[in-house]
């Protein structure tokens, strides 16, 4: 009998049991595991010789798979060292529930058609599908494919794609999951002739296992996903590419707490495979990187359709004449008149769900909060509630002021996007509008059912969050208003700025996409701040200077590296006394520093009390091994939940 070590998708580390066969690292088994069955993966691990072998009991079965790549078990091992997460915590995202069911029918994926619609390119893109072809087959590289929205950096990495499949290579797209979108998709159709498979949180069960198991197999050679699609069983990768790489929807905020762009990276350099980071707005992270020649930079540096970005215009909202109780501005209130009667359509920015995001009673100043957050409750009009943003929680709004028992007293304050909606009805009662937020749009249908209502001509005025702002490509949209574009750039947190620059820049160029130029406004009421102003003026390279400089100064992110700890509880007093000893306890090292305890922002969360610690250390300082043997040492009290986040995005 062999002695193996068996990893399951648990936080308990591997397990050994017996084999009569010896079985290879990455074999997929089935082992008794408390009173249950339970699947788990072979590690490669030494087994743990203190346990006898008379008590350990031996596997029940092999599942009828091929066994998980060596890299992606060696990646899985590196994300779990790095996020300081469990390695079966890390597992767990890599496999999938019911892995011994079969499908009856099971897909099949048609294999792309290398050659199916080629398209012929400017100069710029030749040399930059060159360049980027190139490096397929030739081991790790990481480039950078940097150019405006509409400059045809999909077009370009399309033939990279195409590259990879000439030399039977399995090639990785990743998307922001808002952008995996039905347009993406038909063009990937345009050019390779069949639909890329696709791995995102909606997908059936079925389709899931069959995606899985086609990966693994070796049948799927090109798979779009979202960040999670990082950890399928790829035999055969021989290309990465991160679309819209500075998107912050890559980081993970549950769970492992990881970066799928900065894991894209290191999985390249396991599987020693070329990668392509995308973006029209880069992040500080990967622009220093191209900066320091650590990442080949590969610019497009204008739209195919030769137009150029639109003029922007701020809107001082400080001048707006006081009183008069209105979100849009005398001055886009004019232009979306004349796009209208021009017959262009227009696009309304606002990153806010809901109606208002306050509501209060006039007669007491009660402010309606949520009972398990320390936030306001949002009000949502059209669904008639009030809901908590951070943890879901809705209730009616009260009749009565529940502290001052005034009826009818509540008044809504700021603007959601339902507001904005209401306001453009009014002002423009025969414009046909679409309001859309991601609860509209909840269902994928629904939204390219608007996309085609929109290419038709069919509305005038879109007013819309964030979900807006990516992917897609509306000929005939001239003018795009941005309601608050001061609203990212409070609170402060470490990429408040870079994030707010990225959106907005992103959105604006939303407007003359093809053949009419377009225009944009930027209401504000700090009209002066940096980045308003270098997004007024396009000018990306000043913004990323002066962020830089800035960062730079303050040794921060990418020239410094942070953690954060998070210390929550339902007892406030032992939550904080943890927090307190964890601090006291904080290693002295030179250059590395621990901030806090403070409370957290969001102080009470879903019912927990919440502290923050921060950890900053410099560039090539080893944090988790520092935090390993700091934690380490700590008792904390099981009520107590310590969570790290390395290179954390939310400072919530
Ligand atoms: P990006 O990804 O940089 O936003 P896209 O690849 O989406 O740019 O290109 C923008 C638009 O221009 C798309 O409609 C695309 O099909 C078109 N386009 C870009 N390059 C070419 C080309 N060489 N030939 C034909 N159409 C192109
Ligand atoms: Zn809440």
């Amino acid at each position: 009998m062999q002695r193996l070590s068996v990893l399951f998708s648990t936080p308990k580390g591997c397990y050994d049991y017996l084999s009569a066969d010896l079985l290879p690292a990455g074999q997929i088994v089935a082992a008794p595991f408390g009173r249950r069955q339970e699947v788990g993966v072979i590690w490669p691990d030494p087994p743990d010789l203190s346990v006898p072998a008379e008590k350990l009991k031996p596997i029940s079965h092999t599942l009828d798979l091929p066994p998980l790549p060596a890299d992606t078990i060696q990646f899985i091992d590196w994300v779990s060292k790095y996020t300081l997460s469990p390695v079966g915590m890390v597992l767990k995202m890599a496999l999938i529930p019911d892995l011994e069911k079969q499908s009856e029918k099971p897909l099949t994926f048609d294999p792309p058609q290398i050659s199916f619609g080629t398209v012929s390119f400017s100069p710029a893109q030749s040399d930059a599908v060159e360049r980027l072809s190139a490096k397929v087959g030739q081991g790790f590289s990481v480039s950078l494919l940097d150019g405006i929205t509409g400059s045809g950096k999909t077009e370009v990495y399309f033939e990279a794609i195409a590259h990879a499949l000439k030399q039977d290579k399995q090639v990785l797209v990743l998307l922001p999951e808002i952008t995996l979108t039905s347009a993406w998709l038909a063009r990937f159709q345009k050019r390779f002739g069949v639909l890329p498979a696709v791995w995102h949180s909606a997908l059936t069960p079925k389709k899931r296992r069959d995606t899985w198991r086609s990966v693994l197999s070796g049948e799927i050679k090109v798979l779009v996903g979202a960040r999670s699609a990082l950890f399928l069983p790829f035999p055969n990768l021989g290309l990465i590419i991160v679309d819209e790489e500075h998107d912050s929807s890559y980081k993970q905020e549950d769970g492992v707490l990881y970066q799928a762009r900065d894991m894209a990276v290191v999985r390249g350099k396991i599987t020693n495979i070329p990668i392509i980071l995308a973006s029209a707005t880069p992040s500080l992270e990967t622009y220093a990187n191209a900066q320091i020649g650590k990442y080949d930079r590969i610019v497009l540096p204008e739209r195919f359709s030769g137009l150029s970005f639109p003029d922007v215009q701020i809107v001082d909202m400080r001048t707006k004449a006081k009183g008069k109780r209105s979100f849009i501005s005398p001055l886009l209130e004019q232009k979306l008149r004349d796009n209208l009667s021009a017959g262009n359509q227009s696009l309304l920015f606002i990153n806010r769900r809901g109606y208002a995001p306050l509501v209060l009673c006039r007669s007491c100043g009660e402010r309606l909060k949520c009972p398990h957050c320390s936030a306001w409750l949002v009000e949502h009009r059209n669904q008639g509630f009030l809901q908590c943003h951070h943890c879901g929680y809705t209730r009616k709004i009260p009749q009565k002021c529940p502290t001052c028992q005034e009826t009818d007293s509540f008044i809504s304050c700021g603007a959601g996007v339902e507001r904005i909606h209401e306001e453009v009805l009014a002002l423009f009662p025969t414009a046909r509008t679409a309001l859309i937020t991601s609860e509209t749009m909840a269902n994928p249908k629904v939204f390219s059912d608007l996309s085609d209502q929109v290419l038709a001509g069919n509305i005038d005025i879109l007013i819309g969050t964030q979900i807006l702002a990516k992917g897609h490509n509306f000929p005939n949209l001239t003018l795009v208003g941005v309601i608050d574009a001061d609203m990212g750039l409070a609170g402060g947190d470490l990429r408040a700025g870079e994030r707010t620059f990225q959106l907005l820049h992103q959105v604006m160029g939303r407007a003359g996409r093809d053949q009419k130029k377009g225009e944009a406004l930027l209401q504000s009421y700090s009209p002066d701040n940096l980045i308003i102003k270098a997004l007024a003026q396009n000018d990306r390279s000043r913004f990323l200077a002066e962020e830089t400089a800035a960062r730079q100064a303050l040794q921060m992110p990418p020239f410094g590296r942070l953690a954060a700890l998070i210390i929550s509880g339902k007892n406030p007093d032992t939550t904080y006394q943890a927090a307190t000893r964890l601090a006291q306890t904080a290693p002295f090292i030179t250059g590395v520093s621990v901030l806090g305890p403070v409370s957290a922002p969001l102080a009470l969360l879903r019912g927990k009390h919440r502290f923050r610690l921060l950890v900053k250390a410099p560039k090539n300082f080893n944090l988790q091994s520092c935090l390993t043997r700091w934690l380490d040492v700590n008792r904390i009290p099981a009520s107590v939940d310590v969570r790290v986040d390395i290179d954390p995005y939310s400072f919530f």
